[in-house]
């Protein structure tokens, strides 16, 4: 066997293509290659096409991390939830993996298979919209939703929003979708606004299920991360969207100042929305904390919004659209200017209990030196409700007695494109050991969109008294474990 240096030596010389976080090894060109195709002329007539070329499965076979690299036999572009039912049965029927991808922006695989890749961006109409609901194609990005939702009228709004808008709602539905710009205070998670779903399941029957119908499937499927089904439509809640957002922006260098105007603002009237970014020590402010009210007519009360605030707000106006989209925005300029979508990405993300918090920043933060966050990558902090959370996935921490939980990130960001093996395996490694230390010592769980490799004991873990009805669901809903194998859940 060879040694770590060894390894990589070998590695690299060979052209890495990317890691396979299930075998552990590196992937190079030459291994990427896939064993004989199944035998996809049996495919029965589909209303949308079955993909095999090469540059089709090339550009699924990585995501937004550029860690992991498996590339599929074939590219389902459905046009309708009648071929994801037949190919998954063909998928069945053939011991295949099957993965749906939204927009492939989780970072470590998770949403990878080395079988069939439905790509899920082809289904996105908008089937209807009322004033409280609207039922959609799961491939359709949050952003178009919410120009059709904002252009209603009354103008409405999905109640939760992420940071960045640009992904789809079948996929955050899967990881959880927290409140990144909207939401978090005053409602749930994406998942706790779903009234029903039609979901393909890994036998290929089309369900329909919600909180009375199905609700196992239901339960399994929301944050489920793919494990029981594709989620093929999803009926919305809407929420009355208002004109404008003032957002008011405050800097510390202090942790216990931070998080007293932190506490104070996620419970003060008039504030709709919060978080917060963090650097690391040596940059000019430690902790950049955001807070938003959203108004039609009357302006917020500044006032009374920044009472007994320890430091000076900046104060920014902007309306509803051009601040839902802020992040989105960054991001393209991103892509445009630093080929960001290329850029390694070791995320790093975590549930913490509210009573936490403090102690874990104050653990943490002293810890991080410039390269852990990368000049593109961001340190976040989300608070999130726990009354508005009504779903059994994403795993939140245990209740610990008060009224919050917080999301907190370390999403780094490699200087330059990769591969880069020595860098991926350091960050994974930081993972591991942050989060093996977060869990035990501070009650976290992991929210599942970024890079922590995670053991069979780890998952078991991690979904704690809910793993046997997640394990039954699977059994239930997906016997041959084809579906979505990229997180290993169940080996
Ligand atoms: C810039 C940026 C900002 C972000 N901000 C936030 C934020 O504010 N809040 C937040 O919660 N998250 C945030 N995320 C993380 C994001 O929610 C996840 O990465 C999410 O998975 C991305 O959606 P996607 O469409 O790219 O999903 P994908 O990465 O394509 O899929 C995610 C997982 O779900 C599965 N899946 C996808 N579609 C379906 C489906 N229809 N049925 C069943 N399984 C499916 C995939 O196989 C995969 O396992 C952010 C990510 C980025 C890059």
């Amino acid at each position: 066997m060879l040694g770590r240096r060894g390894f990589l030596g070998a590695a690299a010389s060979a052209a890495v293509v990317g890691f396979d976080p299930s075998s552990r090894v590196w992937v190079t060109e030459a291994s990427a290659a896939p064993p004989s195709a199944p035998p996809f002329d049996r495919v029965p007539p589909l209303d949308g096409q079955l993909v095999v070329d090469d540059a089709a499965r090339e550009a699924v076979a990585t995501d937004l991390g550029n860690i992991v690299h498996r590339k599929p036999h074939a590219v389902l572009r459905p046009g309708s939830t009648r071929d994801i039912a037949t190919v998954v049965r063909f998928c069945r029927e053939h011991r295949l993996g099957v993965s749906t991808r939204g927009q492939g922006h989780t970072t470590h695989g998770q949403g990878l298979s080395n079988g069939v890749l439905i790509e899920n961006k082809y289904l996105n109409r908008v089937h209807s919209l009322t004033p409280r609901t609207a039922v959609v194609d799961s491939g359709i990005k949050w952003m178009d939703l919410t120009k059709a939702t904002y252009a209603q009228t009354p103008r409405t709004t999905p109640p939760t929003l992420t940071a960045y808008t640009g992904l789809s709602v079948g996929g955050t539905l899967s990881v959880g979708g927290i409140g990144g710009l909207v939401g978090g205070l005053n409602s749930g998670l994406q998942v706790d606004h779903v009234r029903e779903l039609e979901v393909v399941t890994g036998t290929g029957d089309v369900e329909r299920c919600s909180r009375t119908q199905k609700s196992d499937l239901f339960e399994a499927v929301l944050g489920g991360l793919g494990q029981c089904g594709v989620i093929t439509k999803a009926a919305l809640d809407l929420a009355p969207a208002k004109e404008n957002a003032r957002t008011y922006a405050l800097e510390y260098g202090d942790t216990a100042a931070f998080c007293r105007d932190l506490r104070t603002l996620i419970d003060r009237q008039g504030v709709d929305h919060v978080y917060a970014e963090l650097f690391p020590p040596g940059t000019t402010a430690t902790y950049k904390l955001y807070a938003t009210a959203f108004f039609d007519g009357p302006q917020p009360d500044n006032a009374a919004i920044t009472r007994g605030l320890s430091a000076t707000p900046q104060i920014t106006d902007a309306g509803y659209l051009d601040y839902a989209f802020t992040i989105d925005n960054a991001i393209d300029e991103l892509r445009a200017t630093m080929g960001w979508d290329r850029l390694i990405k070791p995320w790093y993300d975590i549930w913490l209990p509210g009573s936490t918090l403090e102690n874990y920043l104050a653990e943490v933060v002293p810890t991080l030196t410039p390269r852990d966050i990368g000049p593109y990558g961001a340190g976040l902090i989300y608070p999130q409700r726990r009354s508005l959370t009504t779903r059994p996935f994403p795993r939140l921490p245990r209740p610990d007695g008060t009224r919050w939980a917080f999301v907190l990130d370390i999403n780094t960001v490699a200087e330059k494109a990769g591969p880069d093996p020595a860098f991926v395996e350091e960050m994974l490694a930081r993972n591991a050991r942050m989060f093996a230390r977060a869990r035990d010592a501070h009650g976290a769980t992991l929210y599942p969109i970024g890079s922590v490799p995670f053991t069979a004991r780890d998952w078991r873990l991690q979904y704690g008294d809910r793993w046997q009805a997640f394990q039954a669901a699977k059994r239930r809903y997906d016997p041959s474990g084809i579906l979505t194998p990229g997180p290993a859940i169940f080996g």
